[in-house]
């Protein structure tokens, strides 16, 4: 687990939307996080604590993946690459479809990037149902990468994601747990 000051810090800073953008649900709106450079340096630290000499390259979800993502693979040096939403990326890409609760939906990855044996961190800001994680980590073993971590910003422990994450055998770091 993170620091508890850090967890403080950030349960202050992360605010709880009731009803966005559905009713029932919370959202919570981490952008007042990047108004505090030096908050947003510290979760850095914590997050690329974590997974410093444990892995290989990150993998972040779009879009609020990339928001920290990058930035734990600048602290590590080593590289990043995008998940994205179906059609944004020039093909060649590697594709995988998840269940939404109406229908679904599909990520994509370049081909190429990932090299095969590659020690993968799978960074997203929120870890809900684990539908979209789970998704990411298929797509990462389609291509020969070792699936070794899990990092979220926060999870939410009502919702069960880890569970669902438990398949992959990696480590699982949440910095917040709600
Ligand atoms: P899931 O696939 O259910 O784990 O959903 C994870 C994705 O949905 C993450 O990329 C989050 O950014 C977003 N998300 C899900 N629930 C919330 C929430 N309560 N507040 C903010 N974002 C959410």
């Amino acid at each position: 687990m993170s620091n508890p000051q850090l967890t403080q810090k950030l349960e202050q800073t992360i605010q709880n939307i009731p009803d966005f953008p559905k009713p029932g649900i919370q959202f919570k709106d981490i952008t007042p996080i990047f108004l505090d450079p030096q908050l947003y340096e510290e979760v850095i630290a914590d997050m690329a604590n974590f997974s410093r000499g444990k892995i290989d390259v990150v993998c972040g979800i779009e879009s609020r993946g990339y928001l920290f993502g990058i930035a734990i693979a600048v602290a590590l040096q080593v590289p990043f690459i995008l998940i994205r939403k179906k059609g944004k990326l020039p093909p060649p890409f590697v594709a995988q479809e998840y269940d939404l609760e109406y229908g679904s939906a599909e990520i994509e990855m370049r081909t190429g990037q990932l090299k095969p044996g590659q020690r993968v961190l799978i960074h997203d800001d929120l870890l809900a149902t684990g539908g979209t994680t789970e998704a990411a980590a298929k797509l990462v073993e389609k291509q020969g990468g070792e699936v070794a971590q899990f990092s979220f910003l926060i999870g939410l422990k009502d919702l069960h994601g880890t569970d669902r994450l438990q398949q992959f055998n990696a480590e699982i770091h949440q910095v917040l747990e709600y």
